[in-house]
C-alpha cells in the first residue's frame, strides 16, 4: 500500500486508482468509473448474467485494469469474461486488453483493431505527458472479431447492441454498447462528463452528428468515457455542452484558418469562456489542429499537435494515471 501511495505523492489523491469504483447500475449491469477522469484515467464497464460476463474496455496500466477486473469477479461471483469489446482505440481503453483471460473473445470496430495495431504509444509513452505513464505489464492485444456497423451480444436475458456512430467521430473507429431494455447506454469517448472532448483522431463535425445520433437514443443512463455517470436532466445538459464546445472550436476555426493562422496561434487567441474550468483544457489545441488537417486535405501530424499542445499549455500535460 505504501509504495502505490508514494506513486501519487504530490497529486491529486481522489484520482489514485484506489478512488476508483464499481457501481451497479442495474443487476447485472456495472460501471468502473475512475476520478478524476483526465488524460488516461477512463471509466469502463460490464454486464453479466447467467454465469457470464461482457467486459466494456479495459484501462490503460495492468495496475488499474487489475483492479477493475478483481472488483468484478467478486461481484459477479468469478463469472468468466466471455466477451470483451473496446469502444475505441485509444489505450486508457484498451491497453490493458492482455489482462483478460486467454478465452474471452474481444470484440471492436475495425479500424479501432488497425488503430491499436499500429499504435507506438503502448510500447513506450512520449514525454508529452507528466509524469510519464508507466503502463506495467500489458501487451498488445488486438480484437478477435471486428465489425463495421453493428453486432448484438446476448448476455443471459440481456441484449447489448454495439454500434457504430456512421462516421468519424472520436476516432474513426467508434462503438457505443446499448442496452435498449434498460436504456443504459456505454458511451464510450463520444462523451467526456465535465472534461474538454478530445476529437483530434476523429472529426468535430462528426463528433457533432453523433452527439444527437446518442440523444436519439433516448437513454435514460448514460456511461461516459471519462467523467460521472450521467442520468435524467444531466444528460440534456452535457450533450448541450459538448454541442456548445464543438462550435465554439469551429467557429475559432473558420476565424482563424481565414487569416491564415495556425492551430497553436488560433488557441492562443481564443477565450474558453464557460469551457475554462473543464480539465485538458489543452485539447483545444488538439481539437484545432483537427479542423485545421480536414480544411487542408491532408493527415493530422499527431506528433507536432501534441508538441503544440504542449508549448499552449507551458508544460507535459498532467495525468495522475
Ligand atoms: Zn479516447
Amino acid at each position: 500500500m505504501s509504495t502505490q501511495s508514494q506513486g501519487f505523492a504530490g497529486r491529486d489523491p481522489s484520482a489514485a486508482p484506489d478512488a476508483a469504483q464499481l457501481c451497479e447500475l442495474r443487476p447485472g449491469v456495472y460501471a468502473w468509473v475512475q476520478p478524476d477522469g483526465s488524460w488516461w484515467v477512463n471509466n469502463a464497464g460490464a454486464v453479466s448474467g447467467d454465469g457470464e460476463t461482457l467486459v466494456i474496455d479495459t484501462c490503460a496500466t495492468a495496475r488499474r485494469t487489475h483492479r477493475f477486473l478483481t472488483a468484478l469477479g467478486d461481484v459477479t461471483g468469478g463469472a468468466p469474461i466471455r466477451w470483451a469489446v473496446n469502444t475505441h482505440q485509444h489505450g486508457d481503453h484498451t491497453y490493458g486488453n492482455s489482462l483478460l483471460p486467454a478465452a474471452t473473445v474481444l470484440i471492436g470496430h475495425e479500424r479501432m483493431r488497425e488503430g491499436l495495431r499500429t499504435d507506438p504509444i503502448i510500447d513506450g509513452c512520449p514525454a508529452f505527458w507528466s509524469p510519464i505513464p508507466d503502463w506495467g505489464r500489458v501487451r498488445r492485444r488486438l480484437p478477435d472479431v471486428t465489425i463495421t456497423a453493428a453486432a448484438t451480444v446476448h448476455v443471459g436475458e440481456r441484449r447489448v447492441d454495439l454500434l457504430h456512430p456512421g462516421g468519424p467521430a472520436h476516432t474513426t473507429g467508434d462503438l457505443v454498447a446499448w442496452l435498449p431494455d434498460d436504456r443504459i447506454l456505454f458511451a464510450g469517448d463520444l462523451l467526456f462528463a465535465g472534461l474538454t472532448p478530445l476529437v483530434f483522431m476523429g472529426s468535430v463535425t462528426g463528433a457533432l452528428t453523433a452527439l444527437d445520433w446518442l440523444a436519439g437514443m433516448a437513454p435514460e443512463v448514460i456511461v461516459p468515457g471519462h467523467g460521472p455517470v450521467l442520468a435524467g436532466g444531466e444528460i440534456d445538459r452535457v450533450l448541450d455542452e459538448h454541442r456548445r464546445y464543438f462550435q465554439f472550436v469551429l467557429s475559432e476555426a473558420d476565424r482563424g484558418l481565414a487569416r491564415g493562422a495556425t492551430p497553436l496561434e488560433i488557441a492562443r487567441d481564443a477565450r474558453l469562456g464557460e469551457f475554462a474550468d473543464w480539465a485538458d483544457a489543452e485539447r483545444l489545441v488538439l481539437n484545432l489542429h483537427r479542423v485545421h488537417a480536414d480544411h487542408a486535405g491532408h493527415e493530422l501530424d499527431l506528433v507536432a499537435a501534441l508538441c503544440d499542445a504542449v508549448t499552449w499549455l507551458g508544460h507535459p500535460m498532467p495525468t495522475s494515471v
